[in-house]
C-alpha cells in the first residue's frame, strides 16, 4: 500500500531534483536539498552513508551537505529515507600553491613524528565526524577575527615542490594575541597543540557541522564546554606548520571539508 505520505515525499523529491541540478555545486562547496514540509518529521539523509545536516527553513526541511574536495564533477548520490537522489556536480579547477618550507620536518617527517601525527589525526577525524543530534536552524557564521581573507581554500599544494593534500581551509590575517570568537554556538569538541596545525579548537555545532581554528597561541577553552556566539576561543598565533600569525579557518559539513567563504558575510575588513 502506498500511503499518502510516501506520495507527498516521492513529489517533493522529484521538484528537490531539478532544483538541486540547477545550483550544481562544486566539489568543496555544499548543496542545499529541500525536501518537503515541516509539517511530517524529518526525513534523514545521507552521502557516503555519512549522515546529513537536515534543518527547517520556510516550513521546508533542507538537507545541506558538503561536496568532498576530491569529487570527480558528474552525477552525487544522496539518500533520503532510502530513495535515491542524482545531484549533477559541476567541475571547477582550484589553483596550485607552491610553498618553500626552510624546516626540513615539516616536509619529511621520521616515525617518531609520523607515529605522532598518527595519533593525531584520529583525535581531529573523531571531531570531524562526530553527529551531534540536535536542531540547527542555520548554518550561517560569524567571522571569528576581522581580517582579510584569502581565497586559499582547495588550493592544490606542493610543500618543497612535493605534492601534499589540498588546503582545506580559509586562512585569515590577524595579529598575534587577537582574540578568536565563536561564530556560531556550539560545543567544543576537541583541542590540541599538534604537529601541523598547532593549538587547535575544533568546534561542534550540530548535525555534522563543525568548524576548526588552528595555529592559535592561547587556547581558552575545554573539551566539552558549551560556547555562545562571540565568545572567545582563544588567540590568533603561529604555532605548528606555518611561516607567520594568522588563523586557519576551517568548516565541515559531513566530515568533509567545504569552503568557509559559503557560511561568511561579505568580508569588510578592507
Ligand atoms: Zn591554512
Amino acid at each position: 500500500m502506498i500511503s499518502r505520505f510516501s506520495v507527498t515525499a516521492v513529489l517533493f523529491l522529484a521538484s528537490a531534483l531539478v532544483a538541486a541540478t540547477e545550483t550544481s555545486p562544486r566539489p568543496g562547496g555544499i548543496a542545499e536539498i529541500e525536501l518537503g514540509s515541516t509539517a511530517i518529521p524529518a526525513p534523514k539523509a545521507t552521502l557516503h552513508d555519512r549522515p546529513l545536516l537536515v534543518m527547517a527553513r520556510d516550513g521546508q526541511w533542507v538537507a545541506v551537505a558538503g561536496i568532498p574536495l576530491d569529487t570527480e564533477p558528474g552525477d552525487l548520490r544522496i539518500t533520503v529515507d532510502g530513495t535515491e537522489l542524482v545531484l549533477e556536480v559541476s567541475a571547477y579547477a582550484y589553483r596550485e600553491q607552491r610553498i618553500t618550507v626552510e624546516n626540513q620536518s615539516f616536509v619529511t617527517q621520521s616515525q617518531e613524528q609520523l607515529d605522532r601525527i598518527f595519533s593525531e589525526r584520529k583525535i581531529i577525524d573523531s571531531a570531524l565526524n562526530s553527529f551531534r543530534d540536535v536542531p540547527v536552524d542555520s548554518v550561517a557564521l560569524a567571522a571569528p577575527v576581522n581580517g582579510s581573507r584569502s581565497p586559499s581554500f582547495g588550493y592544490r599544494r606542493f610543500f618543497n615542490d612535493q605534492p601534499r593534500s589540498p588546503h582545506k581551509g580559509m586562512d585569515i590575517a590577524g595579529r598575534d594575541g587577537e582574540p578568536i570568537s565563536a561564530p556560531r554556538d556550539g560545543v567544543v569538541a576537541a583541542t590540541g597543540n599538534f604537529f601541523f596545525n598547532g593549538n587547535t579548537v575544533l568546534l561542534d555545532h550540530g548535525q555534522g557541522f563543525v568548524t576548526m581554528y588552528c595555529h592559535l597561541s592561547k587556547i581558552a577553552v575545554e573539551k566539552g564546554q558549551p560556547v555562545r556566539t562571540g565568545e572567545v576561543l582563544g588567540a590568533v598565533g603561529a604555532t605548528g606548520r606555518v611561516t607567520g600569525p594568522h588563523l586557519h579557518f576551517g568548516t565541515y559539513l559531513n566530515g568533509t571539508a567545504v569552503d568557509p567563504a559559503i557560511f561568511l558575510p561579505t568580508d569588510t575588513s578592507d
